[in-house]
């Protein structure tokens, strides 16, 4: 969502008449974009921020704070950065141009939703980044209120888009070239569960119905709104990618209570069964969290077991770290820094063993690539990304750049797959 949120404001920006350079030295004007679902995330962010305040000094630098950090301090916010000259919050981000023009004329800019972002409207990503991937916001906030989150205080309650505008806007994305478009959400797959449009699965269909769109993804979704319908779509709906992330966060039954998960492992593991059953090659990835206040060694053996069980395609996986207003912040029962690091480092190494052997049993195959870029790897390599969503670098040619080619996988490694043999697909 950030990512969107970042893509999109840079857009507006440049729309309004700024150029985008790469140091922080050259530039007039830093906009930091935040994030608070992690303590380490925010630690980071104050600790930027000194930095900044030191260039500010030197160059006059104006100083702009958007998203998490902005929205759940609101004007609290200057207390610690007295410095700042404007700050939004995640759903007040269309005004960044009128946020820095005020900013220029030495007046301070200050706007946030004062319940969140549900009755904001929506945006739409305007001058997306790459030519043939685009995201698109479907609905925003969360009801779900798990207790260790903070979302739901800075984004606001769960509201969907009309499917219509939807519709309208991937139509015009495939006119522009977008062959790949992810649906976003915070609960992507609870979309319109208190409305009378239509239903997520319905919605997927009708995209999917969509000329010029070769490939569907969602992200991120809720075990407890993963339904039969949905499951269904991915052994009927051809453009719909063979990839779902789905955080199980723990695979104790007592730590997901604690979290307020809404769901057990049993229920998790017949979620992920029923998807195997309808799509064998679906590739998995999930959330976790170690550590959690109350966690034993149990619990912890309880949540590798489900890992080895489960063989997810890859995690990522945090140590938690407790959140301001939210419930588990008060839970005492808490795991000691070093023991939560001691079972991050534990389950890390244990999924990465997964994620390898589950790339190496790609060696062999041939399979589609939506060539995206130029392999961070190397300048002779092209890179793309499989429909379950792996990132393959091959040699390849320009014609290749921004189309779907089949390559052969001869290497798979801890973090991507090596490709040979493209060739672009026809028809
Ligand atoms: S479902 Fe996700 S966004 Fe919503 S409260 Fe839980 S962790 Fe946060």
């Amino acid at each position: 969502m950030n990512d969107h949120d970042m893509e999109r404001m840079r857009s507006l920006l440049i729309n309004g008449g700024l150029t985008c350079v790469q140091d922080v030295q050259e530039a007039d004007i830093v906009i930091v974009n935040t994030c608070c679902v992690r303590e380490k995330a925010e630690q980071k962010f104050y600790s930027r921020m000194g930095r900044l305040r030191s260039v500010k000094r030197k160059k006059g630098t104006i100083l702009g704070v958007t998203g998490c950090i902005a929205q759940l301090e609101k004007k609290g916010i200057l207390n610690r950065l007295p410095f700042i000259d404007f700050a939004l919050g995640p759903s007040n981000i269309e005004k960044i141009n009128k946020a820095v023009e005020e900013a220029i004329k030495g007046v301070p800019f200050f706007d946030f939703a004062e319940n969140g972002c549900d009755t904001l409207p929506f945006l739409k990503p305007a001058n997306v980044q790459s030519p043939v991937r685009a995201y698109v916001t479907i609905m925003k906030g969360c009801d779900n209120f798990c207790s260790y989150c903070v979302v739901p205080y800075v984004r606001g309650r769960e509201s969907s888009r009309e499917s219509g505008k939807i519709i309208e806007e991937i139509k015009g994305l495939a006119k522009r070239g977008t062959k790949e478009v992810t649906l976003l959400g915070q609960n992507v797959n609870s979309y319109n569960k208190n409305s009378n449009d239509i239903s997520f699965p319905e919605l997927l269909k009708k995209i999917n119905d969509i000329d010029g769109i070769e490939r569907i993804r969602f992200v991120t979704s809720h075990p407890k709104d993963l339904s039969p319908a949905l499951i269904d779509c991915f052994s009927t709906l051809g453009k719909l990618c063979e990839s779902i992330h789905l955080p199980f966060q723990s695979g104790s039954d007592k730590i997901l209570k604690l979290m307020n998960r809404g769901y057990t492992r049993i229920e998790y593991y017949e979620k992920i069964t029923a998807l195997r059953k309808q799509c064998p090659d679906i590739a998995i990835t999930a959330d976790c969290i170690v550590g959690f206040p109350g966690e034993d060694d149990r619990d912890f053996h309880d949540t590798i077991d489900l890992i080895e069980n489960i063989q997810f395609d890859n995690i990522f996986s945090f140590a938690y770290s407790p959140r301001k207003f939210t419930g588990a912040a008060t839970l005492l029962d808490i795991v000691p820094k070093d023991l939560a690091q001691e079972r991050l480092l534990h389950f890390q190494q244990v999924q990465k063993s997964i994620t390898t052997a589950k790339n190496r049993q790609m060696e062999g195959k041939r399979t589609e690539v939506l060539v995206e870029d130029i392999s961070k790897n190397s300048a002779e390599e092209l890179a793309g990304r499989t429909r379950t969503n792996k990132i393959v670098n091959f040699k390849g040619t320009k014609d290749m750049m921004n189309n779907l080619v089949e390559v052969d996988i001869i290497k798979g490694y801890a973090n991507s797959l090596k490709g040979a043999n493209p060739k672009v697909k026809r028809g």
